[in-house]
């Protein structure tokens, strides 16, 4: 389809997590193998995509408002909505004026059939395979921003935590295989690649439904020449088991010494009351563990303020394990009512008030905990890979440490997707969570 008239282009939007991102470029690479072309900026597109999020009801609404904005600007582009809003909500997401296609979890990988169905006839179409039937894994590997790549090596949760509608949104747990996902790893190599993402629902559940292990996969990826960096997007404090954390230190050649590990609360009765599968004492041992084994490490936590159940003290409680529990940085996030969730049988209920004071509390010690972690890291040496910058035009480019420290330095194009041992001076007083970094000459 070379001809500008009959070119079909297709526009791609996504929310929430990296799962999301690494599925619609999948979903592009299928359409663009169909000969769609990805519309650029200012081009009219004839599909849009959006591939929706609902972790929250925020989540729920910035989908609602984006696809009312994209069909008012193309009302005439075919509107095809996925994700987790989609499978959740199908009616609510096909009632919204201009859309014309809803699918689901189990459909979103095979939208060109959709989109074929819908050339030939313009039938509205929705459809979901319920979540807990779901039963197929879609592998997929892609370039997840302009540097990294995004292996989806799971997806799917039976942890049933009970503030979460995730396992009803993205069904039950289900892997790749290692060869799969070995070969996926090998094409990224070959072509150019040098780090990628980990990714899944709940990763660290990786195999149970295949006999295979996240160790074992773990192994064989280091084995995949070329690719110098894997990162685990991230894993259950209970899933991380000794014996992963031993064979990142100790063994292994390119999984990188970053973690991130949801804590969600630093109190084990909230902890009970969210049904999460550890408490803080084993939370507690997991990062002592990895202090002791990799000192340097980046360790990032996810934790929700406000939860049903958080009184004053069990409050108290968790700000107090998390700012004492060795961690560089907090990802914070106000709990969310979602209806149908177990969550809303749990009795004291945070006002929004005080949940927004809890969520600044917390975000604050978020910022004195990367603080403290930037000033250990100054006068360190570590390697850093360079990204390829959003434009050819910027004089800065950016890289991570193996640590996951983020650094700047004036842009040099020959660098870009090189790892260099790089001294980090000081904190990058223009960017936050930066460090300024000098290159060495090897
Ligand atoms: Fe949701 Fe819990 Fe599964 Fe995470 S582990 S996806 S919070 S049910």
């Amino acid at each position: 389809m070379t001809d500008d008239s009959t070119t079909i282009r297709a526009a791609y939007y996504t929310l929430g997590c990296k799962l999301n991102y690494a599925e619609t470029s999948a979903i592009g690479k299928m359409l663009a193998e169909r000969g769609v072309v990805r519309a650029r900026g200012g081009e009219t597109p004839d599909i849009c995509v959006v591939n929706t999020c609902s972790v929250t009801e925020v989540a729920d609404k910035k989908g609602r408002r984006l696809i009312r904005s994209l069909a008012a600007r193309w009302p005439e582009a075919t509107m095809v909505v996925t994700g987790c809003y989609a499978q959740l909500k199908p009616g609510e997401v096909a009632a919204i004026d201009g859309v014309d296609i809803v699918l689901g979890s189990d459909e979103k990988l095979r939208m060109a059939e959709y989109l074929d169905a819908w050339q030939r006839d313009r039938t509205r179409r929705v459809e979901v395979t319920p979540a807990l039937d779901i039963r197929t894994f879609r592998p997929s590997c892609e370039r997840g921003d302009r540097t990294r790549y995004w292996l989806k090596v799971q997806d799917g949760c039976d942890y049933f935590c009970t503030y979460c509608t995730i396992p009803f949104a993205r069904g039950r747990s289900r892997s790749g295989r290692i060869a799969d996902l070995v070969g996926m790893a090998r094409a990224a190599a070959a072509e150019g690649g040098k780090e990628i993402v980990l990714t899944g629902v709940n990763v660290g559940c990786f195999g149970q439904d295949t006999g295979e292990t996240f160790l074992d996969l773990l192994k064989a990826l280091d084995g995949v020449e070329g690719i110098e960096r894997y990162r685990i997007s991230s894993i259950e404090p209970n899933l991380l088991t000794e014996e992963i954390v031993r064979y990142i230190a100790f063994e292994s050649r390119a999984i990188m010494p970053s973690f991130h590990i949801p804590l969600q609360s630093g109190s084990d009765t909230v902890l009970r009351l969210m049904n999460r599968r550890y408490d803080t004492s084993l939370f507690a041992s997991r990062i002592r563990l990895i202090r002791t084994l990799m000192p340097d490490a980046f360790i990032a936590a996810d934790i929700i303020a406000g939860a049903r159940g958080e009184t004053q003290e069990e409050w108290e409680t968790s700000l107090e394990f998390a700012a004492g529990a060795g961690l560089d940085r907090l990802h914070v996030f106000p709990y969310s009512e979602r209806p149908g969730t177990r969550a809303l049988g749990i009795d004291h209920v945070v006002s929004q008030e005080e949940k927004h004071r809890r969520v600044a509390r917390l975000s604050q010690l978020s910022d004195r905990l990367m603080a403290a972690r930037l000033s250990a890291m100054a006068g360190q040496t570590r390697p850093v890979l360079w990204e390829h910058p959003a434009s050819p035009e910027d004089t800065v480019m950016h890289g991570h440490t193996d640590n996951y420290i983020r650094v700047s330095a004036p842009a040099n194009p020959a660098l870009y997707n090189t790892v260099t041992p790089t001294l980090l001076t000081a904190p990058d007083p223009d960017e936050p969570e930066t460090m300024l970094g000098t290159i060495i000459l090897q």
